[in-house]
């Protein structure tokens, strides 16, 4: 315990506003729905939050508006014990995500950046002194991309780069990071930035590989209910999932890199930290939301299949 390192997470700070519908209004089209319920989310407080409740000694860089869920926005945070000295409040709204859910399981969600904005290249250079003194810097692409190219020059530790959404970022701010964290989906869309004349591979095996030879330091492929690969400078590793009833993956992918953060923190080599990080994603998946379905240290996590499917 007394031997960890401090985490900070540069990025966004939502509300989710949750609706049920039968079915999704069409355009021009009022609908009855229910639900209305706010509750934190946001990539990076969600991956703030999973880290804190593991026990990982937490800051957040980040940004909240001027209105009043702000305070929803922090709630999850505050809870955990975040460090919430990086986080400014700005004129405006505060990021929102607007999800609407139907009958059949299907989502669509509107984004509405807002004070998530604000955490601009001159925020995280005042943040200097607070990620010079992390072990590990933590950020997603929920935030101006001038902001996250700021970052690989002020970082000391290791630089956890999840870039999601993916946006067109500078090649070397990619490679520096050390690990990529990236879904299938993104890491097809960060190796076409990276290497744009060459062919995405099929296999997970090689798109890890590929993320590698392209100068990537380092790679966790998450691959859902199959667990994720690990690519570093000792070759590949396969990381088993832990075989779970899945009631709802919202936020299982950050809690994963909360979780990872939480073990690089402590000094275990990155293909132990995913061993944690999946127990963590498979736990949070067995309960509804994001924050509110995260594990506490003293919560028992579901054990690695012995061989992943
Ligand atoms: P994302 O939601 O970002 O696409 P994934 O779906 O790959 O991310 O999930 C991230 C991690 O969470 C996985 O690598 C795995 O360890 C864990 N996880 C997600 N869904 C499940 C599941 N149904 N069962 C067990 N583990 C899961």
């Amino acid at each position: 315990m007394s031997s960890r390192g401090a985490i900070t997470v540069v990025g966004s700070i939502n509300v989710d506003l949750l609706a049920q519908v039968r079915r999704h209004p069409r355009p021009g089209e009022t609908l009855h729905g229910t639900g209305g319920t706010m509750l934190p989310g946001g990539k990076g407080a969600n991956q703030a939050v999973a880290a804190a409740r593991l026990g990982g000694d937490v800051r957040m860089v980040g940004a909240v508006g001027t209105d009043a869920q702000a305070l929803v926005g922090l709630e999850g945070l505050r809870a955990a014990g975040v460090d919430l000295a990086g986080v400014r409040e700005v004129d405006g709204p505060t990021g929102l995500a607007i999800v609407t859910v139907a009958e059949d399981g299907e989502n669509s969600i509107v984004v509405i950046a807002g004070a998530n904005d604000a955490v601009d290249a001159a925020q995280v250079a005042s943040a200097r002194d607070v990620l010079a003194a992390s072990a590990i810097v933590v950020c997603q692409g929920e935030i101006p991309r001038e902001g996250i190219e700021a970052l690989p020059d002020l970082v000391t530790g290791r630089f956890l780069h999840n870039p999601a959404p993916v946006m067109e970022l500078d090649p070397e701010v990619l490679r520096a990071s050390d690990p990529l964290v990236v879904n299938e989906h993104e890491a097809a869309l960060v190796l076409a930035q990276l290497a744009p004349a060459a062919a995405i591979p099929e296999a997970p095996e090689q798109i890890a590989d590929a993320l590698r030879a392209a100068g990537v330091a380092s790679v966790v492929l998450t691959l859902g209910a199959q667990g994720s690969l690990v690519a570093d400078a000792d070759g590949l590793h396969r990381i088993p999932a832990a075989p779970v009833q899945a009631v709802d993956t919202t936020g299982a992918g950050d809690a994963f890199i909360g979780a990872l953060a939480v073990g690089l923190a402590r000094g275990e080599p990155l293909p132990a930290a995913a061993r944690l990080a999946s127990q963590v994603g498979a736990f949070a998946a067995t309960g509804h939301g994001a924050q509110p379905s995260y594990p506490s240290a003293e919560d028992d996590l579901p054990p690695l299949a012995e061989v992943s499917a």
